[in-house]
């Protein structure tokens, strides 16, 4: 069977290019910036964080950090390792306020609608082609953070449990949902839990990117004949990737910060080799056009035309969705959603 593939969505909610990294990028541009300076503090990456193959010269720099393709799967890797280190001065516990006000639980499930149900139901679809109905799916979701993804799936009638290393996100997910299905895990707790798991589909949404022990959690998935799907987004290597070099002033969210490497499709192909799987769908849609649109925006503003830059926008945003679609199906788009069947 050939792969089943799906392009883009609509942009939807306009209320989306007013978020933070929109306009505070000097602020998350800082952000990313400190971020880097431990990057580069950690040892040089040898081997391609997929295929393990020997790497060579950086094909470019963007904001001061050298991207490595690896020859033999095309992943994108930083030219530093991600280690325990790297994580544990990145990634920084969100402050949950101990009292959970009803508007806390009122925008949970709004987020939850717009963001998540989308996904869900796709998995939902997909697995439906495969034979599977809701009620035969058990999922295990690593790293859930806050359980919005568990959430939906449970919305649509998938028995579905999350784990996450973030203590404080568990607690304030359990505390917004009537069925607390999430529970705290330690980083290395996370790999036995997958072994020993007896759901039939693993997701991942937006994680196996930050996953410092990515190869160990590639075995656990191999050695636990249970999962027999697995459903993952990751961040691929883009144009968004592109404009962020072209932009050194503009706040580099997909190649920087956190994610210190970027998939390819014959690196995610090989992954899923690695697991003894295949990929049997696709869905790609990217925020490539945001990307390029926050930075004109911000290139702007920046020159003293702020002004104009409304103008501009007024005849830009309406073309976003299509010329996002354009990008999508060039399959160089920064975002793919995919769905792995044991072999
Ligand atoms: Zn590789």
């Amino acid at each position: 069977m050939g792969i089943k593939k799906k392009y883009s969505k609509p942009f939807g909610d306009l209320n989306s290019l007013k978020t933070s990294f929109f306009n505070n990028n000097d602020g998350m541009l800082d952000m990313a910036d400190g971020m880097a300076d431990v990057l580069l503090m950690q040892p040089k990456r040898t081997r391609c964080k997929i295929c393990g193959a020997k790497l060579s010269k950086p094909l470019y720099h963007s904001h001061r950090i050298g991207y490595i393709e690896c020859t033999e799967c095309g992943h994108l890797n930083s030219e530093c390792e991600d280690t325990d280190d790297f994580a544990s001065k990145v990634y920084v516990e969100d402050d949950y306020s101990k009292n959970y006000s009803a508007a806390d639980k009122e925008n949970y499930i709004r987020r939850r609608d717009m963001i998540y149900i989308p996904k869900a139901e796709y998995l939902r679809d997909c697995l439906k082609h495969e034979g599977l109905q809701a009620e035969d799916v058990n999922i295990l979701d690593i790293g859930a953070g806050c359980g919005y993804f568990v959430s939906a799936v449970r919305q649509l009638g998938m028995m579905a449990t999350g784990i996450d290393v973030s203590d404080s996100e568990v607690k304030f997910g359990n505390a917004m949902t009537d069925e607390p299905c999430l529970t705290h895990v330690g980083l290395t707790d996370s790999i036995g839990y997958i072994e020993k798991s007896s759901a039939n589909v693993l997701t991942a949404i937006g994680v196996l990117e930050h996953l410092v022990h990515l190869d160990e959690n590639i075995d656990a998935i191999r050695n636990n004949a249970n999962i027999k799907y697995v459903f993952a987004s990751v961040p691929m290597f883009s144009f968004s990737s592109c404009f962020e070099v072209a932009f050194a002033n503009g706040y580099n969210r997909h190649t920087g910060g956190t994610h210190t490497h970027l998939f390819t499709n014959e690196s995610v192909a090989k992954m899923a080799e690695r697991m003894g799987f295949e990929i049997a769908y696709e869905w790609r849609f990217g925020s490539d056009i945001n990307d390029l649109y926050r930075f004109l925006m911000v290139s702007m503003q920046k020159n003293n035309n702020e002004e104009f830059s409304r103008y501009f926008s007024d005849r830009f945003v309406p073309l976003m969705d299509e010329l996002q679609q354009v990008l999508d199906k060039s399959d160089f788009s920064s975002e793919l959603h995919f769905i792995l069947k044991r072999k």
